[in-house]
C-alpha cells in the first residue's frame, strides 16, 4: 500500500498504529480498535480505508432499494416508514457490504487465508468474497445455523468447520484454530473495517430522504450494522451535510438481550441465553457492547426486546402484505417498531426506517 489514509485507533486508550487485518487488540490495554482517517469526512461519500476503492473486491453490493411500506405504515398508524432492502445485495444480507472491505483490505495486506466465525450470513458472505479475491477461508459456524446458509459457504470453496452448541462456541473453535495453525483471524466482529462499510446504508438514505427520518430501528446481535450506520450518520452531519441524527433503536430476542439488559441496567449473563429462532442476533457476549451502547446513547435511542411468537407474526404479515420474504431476525425489528410504538418511545407523527437485513430464502420456515 501506499501511505495509508487511516490508523487503526485504540476504543479503550487511545493508542494508534498502523493498518491490519491481524492485529485484533490494542497491545497496551487489549481493548478493540476503530478506524481513524487522516482526512476530515466531506460528506459526499463515506470515507473508506482502502487506497483505491474503484479497486475494491467489489460483488455488485449497496445502493440497495428503498420502498414505501403503505400497508404496514398504516397498519401502525405512522407518518411514513421506509423498508431499505438489504437482503437484495450479492448474498442476500447486509453483510456484503462489510465483506467488500474486509476482503479488499485483507488482499491488500498480503492475507492468503484467514479464519472467521459466523452464524451463517457473516460466513456466507465473507466466503464469496473470499472467493472473487482469491482467498482461502476457513468458517467456524454453529452446526444449528440454517442449512441454507451452510450451504452457501459451502459452495463458495470456503471450508465450513460446523460447532456444536452455542453460537459462543464457534468463536471458541475458532480462535483455537488461529493459535493451533498460526492463521490470521479475520474476525468481522473484532476488525475495524467490517462496520465501515455499513456507513453507506445511511449515505443512502440521506440521498433519497435527506436527514427527515426521526427513527431508524434494526435488530443488533454484535452491531456492525449499528455502530456503522451511526457513523455515517455522523460523518455527514460533521461535515455540515445533515442536521438531525435520527435515533437509533437495537431490537433483541428475549431470549438473547445482553444489549438491551446493559441499555437498561438489567443483570443478564450468558447463563440466561434462550434457544431463539433469531439466529443473526442470538450473540450472548458481543465484544463491541460498550461501542454498542454508546452508539445508541449518541443518537438519543433506545433498545427493545422482542419474542419469539412475534418473529414469526411479522415474518408472515410482511410476506402477505408487503410481499418481502425477511429472515426471521430481520422480521423482529418490525416486531420491536409495534412495541416502541404502542410505549409512546416512537410517536406516530414519526418518520421511520427499517433496514431489513436477511433474506427468508436461507431459513427454514418455523
Ligand atoms: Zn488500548
Amino acid at each position: 500500500m501506499s501511505v495509508p489514509n487511516h490508523r487503526l485507533r485504540c476504543h479503550d486508550c487511545s493508542e494508534k498504529q498502523y493498518p491490519s487485518v491481524s492485529d485484533l487488540y490494542c497491545t497496551e490495554c487489549g481493548g478493540l480498535f476503530a478506524v481513524d482517517y487522516v482526512d476530515a469526512p466531506d460528506g459526499t461519500r463515506p470515507r473508506l480505508p482502502m487506497d483505491d476503492p474503484t479497486k475494491a473486491n467489489s460483488l455488485g453490493e449497496g445502493d440497495t432499494p428503498m420502498i414505501f411500506m403503505e400497508k404496514t405504515r398504516t397498519s401502525l398508524g405512522l407518518n411514513s416508514l421506509w423498508g431499505k432492502l438489504e437482503f437484495m445485495a450479492p448474498t442476500g444480507s447486509f453483510k456484503d457490504r462489510g465483506s467488500v472491505i474486509l476482503t479488499t483490505m485483507g488482499r491488500d495486506l498480503g492475507v492468503r487465508e484467514f479464519i472467521e466465525d459466523s452464524s451463517g450470513n457473516a460466513g456466507a458472505s465473507l466466503s464469496a468474497y473470499a472467493a472473487a479475491a482469491g482467498l482461502k477461508a476457513h468458517v467456524f459456524a454453529p452446526a444449528s445455523a440454517a442449512s441454507g446458509k451452510l450451504d452457501q459457504i459451502q459452495i463458495f470453496g470456503a471450508n465450513l468447520h460446523k460447532v456444536e452448541g452455542p453460537r459462543q462456541a464457534a468463536t471458541d473453535a475458532a480462535e483455537k484454530y488461529v493459535k493451533e495453525n498460526g492463521l490470521v483471524y479475520m474476525s468481522h466482529n473484532l476488525s475495524p473495517y467490517f462496520s465501515e462499510g455499513m456507513k453507506a446504508v445511511s449515505f443512502e438514505i440521506v440521498d433519497v430522504l435527506d436527514d427527515d427520518i426521526d427513527h431508524v430501528v434494526l435488530p443488533v446481535g454484535n452491531g456492525s450494522l449499528l455502530i456503522g450506520m451511526v457513523r455515517g450518520y455522523q460523518e455527514l452531519a460533521e461535515a455540515g451535510f445533515i442536521s438531525n441524527i435520527p435515533k437509533f433503536h437495537g431490537v433483541q430476542s428475549h431470549a438473547v438481550r445482553p444489549v438491551v439488559a446493559a441499555l437498561n441496567g438489567e443483570d443478564w449473563s450468558q447463563k440466561n441465553v434462550k434457544p431463539t429462532n433469531a439466529s443473526g442476533i442470538a450473540v450472548s457476549n458481543p465484544p463491541r457492547l460498550v461501542e454498542m451502547i454508546e452508539a445508541i446513547e449518541s443518537t438519543g435511542g433506545s433498545g427493545i426486546t422482542v419474542s419469539e411468537k412475534s418473529l414469526t407474526d411479522w415474518q408472515e404479515q410482511l410476506a402477505s402484505n408487503e410481499g418481502i420474504f425477511a429472515e426471521m431476525t430481520s422480521a423482529g425489528a418490525f416486531a420491536g417498531l409495534e412495541k416502541l410504538i404502542k410505549s409512546g418511545v416512537i410517536d406516530k407523527d414519526s418518520n421511520v426506517c427499517v433496514p431489513i437485513t436477511g433474506s427468508g430464502l436461507k431459513e427454514p420456515l418455523n
